[in-house]
């Protein structure tokens, strides 16, 4: 499994190391190319980490990051330039991701130059190119940032990933700072391009109203790990984590007469520091089914009836009592 951990030293003078913030705690997971791995979680889950890891922004404590055949995690100078090049990162804050002193076409165009795949008017041309494909008009090529909405800036900072054909984007909560108007037209975007291009995602969201409109399979995060993951459509009606299921109670759901009668679970206390994790189930300060074993057993992470469903609880198969959507 993966792990980054962050090593905490306390004072500057002595840098005693007191402990490790386990961010990422032993998880292992595949993504299926040319579909959308959503990645879901609390903030302080980890997802975030995972995302910066995959794309070695951090190098992983341990464990392997397979891309293509090639391990990422044990990768360095050109040979990991070179494969990052296939993988992109679409950030949540479209404001701080574009540099304001540059024009848009500079900025789609500056990754060609630097990675080599485009020269001289060839890159004037992919970039209109691209602008096109994430619908924004040609004669944006010489503005500015602070000239465009949130939405615009989004669809600007897509194309500028796009500038160097990679395989593998990961969008870090790419809709989360955008208005609710225009945050199904990005998501739509991302999707067409998927299509489009053959592109992999994974996509990286607290919310799973969101997540469920993109993803094929997702994945739940609690404290550094990942406690469960399924096809899409089975995790939203058959959960088997009561976090999965507590996290599923609070999506607002576009019906008085259901909203009325569904059961929300409301967890009690805060998210544990990541530096203290709690023995055995990590989510038993919190859980309503927890029993004695879970404060003392961890929980497997295992298929559930031989499916491609894992979850890590010792009491899955009870989670359906917690009440229906
Ligand atoms: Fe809750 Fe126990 Fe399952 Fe953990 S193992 S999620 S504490 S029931």
């Amino acid at each position: 499994g993966l792990k980054t951990y962050f090593p905490l030293t306390r004072g500057l003078v002595f840098q005693r190391k007191i402990g490790d913030i386990r961010a990422v705690d032993d998880v292992s997971f595949s993504i299926v190319r040319g579909q959308t791995l959503g990645l879901v979680g609390e903030s302080g889950s980890g997802k975030t980490t995972i995302a910066r890891t995959l794309v070695r922004l951090y190098k992983p404590t341990a464990g392997q990051i397979i891309f293509d055949g090639q391990n990422l995690a044990s990768l360095e100078g050109e040979e990991l330039r070179k494969v990052r090049q296939r993988i992109q990162m679409v950030f949540q804050d479209p404001y701080a991701s574009l540099n304001p002193r540059f024009t848009i076409g500079s900025l789609i165009g500056e990754p060609m130059h630097i990675h080599g795949v485009a020269e001289g008017r060839d890159v004037h041309e992919r970039v209109l190119e691209l602008l096109r494909v994430v619908g924004l008009r040609p004669e944006y090529y010489d503005r500015y940032p602070h000239e465009f909405s949130g939405g615009q800036r989004q669809r600007i900072a897509v194309a500028r990933a796009l500038a160097i054909n990679p395989d593998f984007i990961i969008a870090d909560e790419p809709v989360s700072a955008l208005d609710v108007s225009v945050r199904a037209q990005v998501l739509n975007l991302l999707q067409s391009l998927q299509r489009q291009f053959s592109l992999t995602y994974l996509f990286v969201s607290h919310d799973l109203s969101v997540v469920r409109h993109v993803a094929d399979r997702i994945a739940v995060m609690y404290l550094g790990k990942i406690v469960e993951i399924s096809d899409r459509d089975e995790l939203y009606t058959a959960p088997q984590h009561p976090y999965t299921r507590a996290l599923l109670s609070a999506v607002p759901i576009p019906s008085p007469q259901i909203e009325k009668q569904r059961k929300r679970i409301i967890l009690s206390g805060d998210l544990p520091s990541p530096i203290n994790i709690p023995k055995g189930c990590r989510f038993h300060t919190r859980c309503p089914m927890a029993q004695d074993i879970c404060r003392e057993v961890e929980p497997a992470f295992e298929a559930k009836e031989g499916r491609e469903h894992y979850a890590a609880c010792h009491f899955s198969e009870r989670v359906a009592q917690l009440g229906t959507n």
